[in-house]
């Protein structure tokens, strides 16, 4: 624990049922094991196509249309969750001209591409799922499973009249302002040169698939994929299972965050051999999968799904609430880490003001006993010591993103499922015919990586294309030197552009949709406005965007954040345990009130009417 006392604090400590200097020594060794001085340069981009075809889309078909030079009011980059967001609030703003242009071959982002067995979020679906209320949508299960996901994105695509000039399977490769003409031109790989007034960016966070850089992953003669393009063709079934076709196939995952939790108890259960290639073990609590009633949660009241969304969000946040109403591990451990003593009760028991680093060791015993009882679940299901052992994650809650899965443990009950741990090193390389760890080969028919997706690079890097404003400023110079924005939406000399998703300048937020709700109805309102006010430009002034960057580098949170985060073992919530670079939009600094505060911020601003910190031609 950082600073922990050594003196009077003691005899708590002495009264614990752990010790937890010792605990914090084991984080650190385990940490330690994993830094790598390269940091992100260790993984490969699929998109580079430098090892075949990771990154090729298989749910959709290439067809050919004539290139498009048309006007539209409002161009979306990005159809999935944000993208539709901001779609269906600016229909209900009143705006009906919207383009929205993605790389696939539907609506859906994240839920058109992953499609592996298993697929959901563990965000409760009542809380995550958009529109639900609009929709009169009530979701088949307490975690939605990607089919669901994708179906209601049509929905949403249908009801809001999406699809008339949506642009999929076409690649922005620029978006340049126009001064004279006052309007945004965007360039695909179709050859298109269409143009909108204006031009939001919504395009996700972590969609670049990316693969270890691992001496000879390119010489591997078997059959691999990456999870977010999962082959039934080769493992046969669908979302519910039934991979039939790996019956006789030894197979390998590699990578055990988030997605490969869910995908291991699909595979163990076809496969004649599972090999699980860990690196560092995932944090996994309880789901509580179930199916649920049309009557599981109360839709009868208007704005029943926002109140719902809130009333996580101030668990998460730790305000006090009467009603728990998603009732979920993430709510659950959420109350756990409640520091053991308030300040109060410290200095009641100290006879003084406990310092801030008393106060910090008081708030993380509850974190060590969070971890514990992960831990003791570990134990109390996996029935092999060893196996048991070795999946035990060592660092704090929230260093890496906690999972919730009801049969991930278990699947390490099946004989047919070997963990590999290569204690924090990582898999070592490949044969043709298999997977080298400490120098032994593990042969197998097929990898299956799970090992994530780029994160933490530049805005232009993850987009693929760059965005020119006044005068030819380009937004990767633009931020060069860091992210600047006002409310993380807009950014000066950008005119009539803006921006949704879970950058720097917002926070964040466990239900990334909340966000991107909150943030498509502020788009919506400045576009509206600004049409309604018949303005042809709308930017934010350099002082104002100076002013709310100076509110996000001085955030007192941040510093607490930031200090917590470089404790972390390595993983991309933390930048791979290296110093943020500049221009990187989602490590590093957020709004410092938290989500509800962000929230609240948004909508005064809006019922101020003002248009405030923003310059209108
Ligand atoms: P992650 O980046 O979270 O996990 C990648 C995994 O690959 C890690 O376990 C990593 O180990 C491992 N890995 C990387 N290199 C090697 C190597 N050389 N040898 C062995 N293992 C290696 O990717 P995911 O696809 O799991 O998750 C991506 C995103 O999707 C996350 O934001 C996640 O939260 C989200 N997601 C959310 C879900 C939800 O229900 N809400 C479900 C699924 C995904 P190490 O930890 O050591 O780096």
């Amino acid at each position: 624990m950082s600073g922990a006392p050594q003196g009077d604090l003691d005899t708590v400590i002495g009264e614990l049922e752990f010790d937890p200097r010792s605990l914090k020594k084991k984080y650190e060794v385990e940490r330690d094991k994993r830094l790598l001085p390269e940091g992100h340069g260790q993984y490969v981009p699929t998109v580079d196509g430098k090892f075949g075809n990771y990154g090729q889309d298989p749910w959709a078909k290439p067809f050919d249309r004539a290139a498009i030079t048309d006007h539209t009011e409002v161009v979306v980059a990005g159809g999935g969750f944000g993208g539709l967001l901001v779609g269906a609030r600016l229909w209900e703003a009143g705006m009906r001209d919207v383009r929205i242009i993605d790389e696939a071959g539907d609506f859906g982002g994240t839920w058109y591409w992953n499609r592996y067995p298993g697929a959901m979020c563990d965000i409760e679906a009542h809380i995550y799922m958009p529109l639900l209320e609009e929709l009169n949508h009530a979701p088949k299960h307490r975690y939605a499973y990607w089919s669901e996901m994708l179906e209601l994105s049509r929905k949403i695509g249908q009801r809001y009249g999406l699809y008339d000039k949506a642009c999929f399977q076409t690649v922005i490769t620029e978006a340049r302002w126009l001064e004279n003409e006052k309007k945004w031109l965007i360039e695909t790989d179709r050859g298109d040169r269409m143009t909108a007034t204006y031009f939001v960016l919504a395009c996700g966070r972590q969609s670049l698939p990316k693969l270890p850089g691992i001496a000879g992953i390119d010489k591997f003669e078997g059959h691999a994929f990456h999870s977010s393009r999962w082959d039934y063709g080769y493992t046969g079934g669908a979302e519910t299972g039934e991979l039939t076709e790996l019956r006789d196939k030894r197979v390998a995952v590699v990578g055990t965050g988030a997605t490969a939790v869910q995908i291991v108890p699909e595979v163990a259960k076809w496969a004649q051999k599972l090999y699980v290639f860990q690196r560092t073990p995932s944090a996994v609590y309880i789901r509580g999968q179930r199916e649920t009633p049309p009557d599981y949660a109360d839709r009868s009241k208007p704005g029943w799904q926002k109140a719902r969304r809130e009333n996580f969000q101030k668990i998460l946040l730790a305000t006090p609430q009467d009603i728990d109403h998603v009732a979920d591990g993430w709510t659950e451990l959420s109350r756990r880490l409640k520091p053991l003593m308030t300040s109060k009760e410290a200095a009641a028991s100290l006879g003084r003001k406990p310092t801030a680093n008393e106060r910090e060791f008081l708030a993380e015993i509850s974190d060590y006993r969070v971890m514990n009882a992960i831990r003791s679940r570990i134990e109390e299901t996996v029935q092999d010591p060893e196996t048991a052992e070795a999946l035990k994650p060592w660092y704090r809650w929230l260093c890496k993103r906690p999972c919730f899965h009801d049969d991930y443990l278990e699947a390490f009950n099946n004989p047919a499922v070997e963990l590999v741990d290569t204690e924090g090193l990582g898999v070592q390389g490949f044969t043709p015919q298999g997977i080298l760890v400490d120098g032994q080969e593990y042969p197998v028919d097929c990898v299956i990586f799970a090992t994530g997706f780029e994160a933490g690079i530049s805005y232009v890097r993850l987009t693929g294309f760059e965005v020119v404003g006044r005068d030819g400023t380009r937004l990767s110079r633009h931020w060069s030197s860091g992210v600047r924005t006002l409310h993380g939406i807009t950014t000066d000399r950008f005119p009539n552009l803006l921006m949704v998703g879970g950058n720097q300048h917002s926070v964040a937020a466990v239900n990334a949709v909340h966000l991107l709700d909150e943030q498509a109805t502020h788009v919506a309102y400045i576009v509206k406005e600004a049409s309604a006010r018949d303005l042809a430009t709308i930017e934010p002034a350099s002082d104002a965007v100076d002013e709310y960057t100076e509110v996000i580098r001085s955030g007192t949170a941040n510093k607490t954040l930031l200090s917590f985060y470089s404790s972390c073992t390595p993983g991309y919530y933390n930048g791979e345990s290296k110093a943020s670079k500049a221009d990187d939009l989602f490590f590093g600094n957020r709004y410092s009130g938290g989500a509800i505060q962000f929230y609240q911020m948004l909508a005064n601003w809006r019922h101020d009417g003002a248009l405030k910190g923003m310059v209108c031609d």
